[in-house]
Parts: structure tokens; sequence; C-alpha cells
């Protein structure tokens, strides 16, 4: 595997558009650190930490937890030294106020955003998927009600974001109705 000039990028798309399964191929084809803010959250609930129980509410119905919460927590992150070969932020930034502070970090540690990918899924792909998703591995925000929310959401909160990034960062939108695989290596080639 070559070298990868752009090594830290930043995954959008809707839930079920498969950012946190592209996100686990590039972290083993390229070794970069894969930073899923959804996961920290559902570590942090599973925990039972006072602040995973404050949390639980947000997960269970879909809504975007504080700002100030999220941004905390992935200023330890980037900033660890495991970051160093670059990174992938998966479920991150999902709120205009977040990208800022996302930019304004990442200045701060000299460690700037090289590429943002989004993912494109019709919506009826990303309810079946997430549907299926919901049985595979019991994820209680993955039911009718809760879903629809989460697309909603990402089209009101999340796409702003997109507009404010590619004033100063390179965007890519790939076709993430495709087989997996095939995704997987337009993402290589997208961020080579
Ligand atoms: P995900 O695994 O990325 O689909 O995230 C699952 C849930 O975690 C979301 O529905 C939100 O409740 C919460 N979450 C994940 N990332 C963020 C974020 N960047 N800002 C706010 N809430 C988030």
């Amino acid at each position: 595997m070559g070298d990868a000039a752009r090594r830290n990028v930043a995954l959008f798309g809707p839930a079920g558009s498969g950012k946190g399964t592209q996100a686990e191929f590039l972290n083993r084809e390229l070794g970069v650190e894969h930073i899923a803010t959804g996961e920290m959250l559902r570590e942090e609930r599973s925990r039972g930490t006072e602040l995973g129980q404050a949390l639980a509410a947000y997960l269970d119905a879909g809504k975007l937890v504080p700002d100030e919460v999220i941004v905390a927590m992935i200023r330890h992150r980037l900033s660890d030294p495991q970051a160093d070969n670059g990174f992938v932020l998966d479920g991150f930034p999902r709120t205009l106020a977040q990208a800022r502070s996302l930019q304004e970090l990442l200045v701060g540690l000299q460690r700037p955003l090289d590429i943002a990918v989004v993912l494109d899924v019709p919506s009826e792909q990303l309810v079946a998927r997430l549907s299926r998703r919901a049985t595979l591995e019991d994820r209680g925000d993955d039911t009718p009600a809760v879903i629809a929310e989460r697309l909603r959401i990402y089209h009101d909160e999340t796409e702003p974001v997109l507009d404010y990034l590619s004033q100063s960062v390179p965007m890519v939108r790939l076709d993430g109705s495709m087989p997996v695989d095939e995704v997987g290596q337009m993402l290589l080639k997208a961020i080579a």
C-alpha cells in the first residue's frame, strides 16, 4: 500500500451511509486513527458514569449531544500522539459550531484537515440498511422513528457544515450506494 498524501480526513454522510465501515477500512489500509464520536459516546454510556447517564437520553432519541461535550472529547483524541500518523473523523463535526471548533483546534495542533469525503446514499436505502443493523447490532437508535429523526438532523444541522468546510477544505462526494469494496477503492483514490 502506497502512502496517501492526505491523511487527515473527515468522513460525512447520513446514518447508514457506511462511514464506520469505510473509516475502519482506512484505519486498516493506512494506519490512520479512527475517531468515531458515536462509538465514544456509546462507550461512555456503557461505563455508566454520570456523564454516560446524561448522554443516554440523547442517544436513544437520536438527538445530538451538546457541542461542548463532544468538542471536549474530540480535543483529547486529536491531540493524542496516536493521531500523529493521520486520522479519520467519523461522525464529527455534525454542527456548524463543532466545525468551527474543529478548525480552531486543528490550526492550534498544526494538523489541518486535508480532505472531506461525503458518502451519498438515497434515503430509502439508508432506512433499509439501518433497519437491518437494528437487528444485527441491537442498537436502540436504529428504530424507524429515531432513524427518521437522525436523517432530519443530518439534513438540517450537518449539511450546512459541508458548505462551510468546502470553503477551506477540498471535498469529494462518493456514491455510497455502491458495494462496500467499491466504495473503499473510490475512497482510497480520492485521498491518494
Ligand atoms: P453515530 O454512531 O455516528 O450514528 O452516532 C450515534 C449518536 O451519537 C447520534 O445519533 C448522536 O446522538 C450522538 N453523536 C455522535 N456524534 C455526535 C456529534 N458529533 N455531535 C453530537 N452528537 C453526536
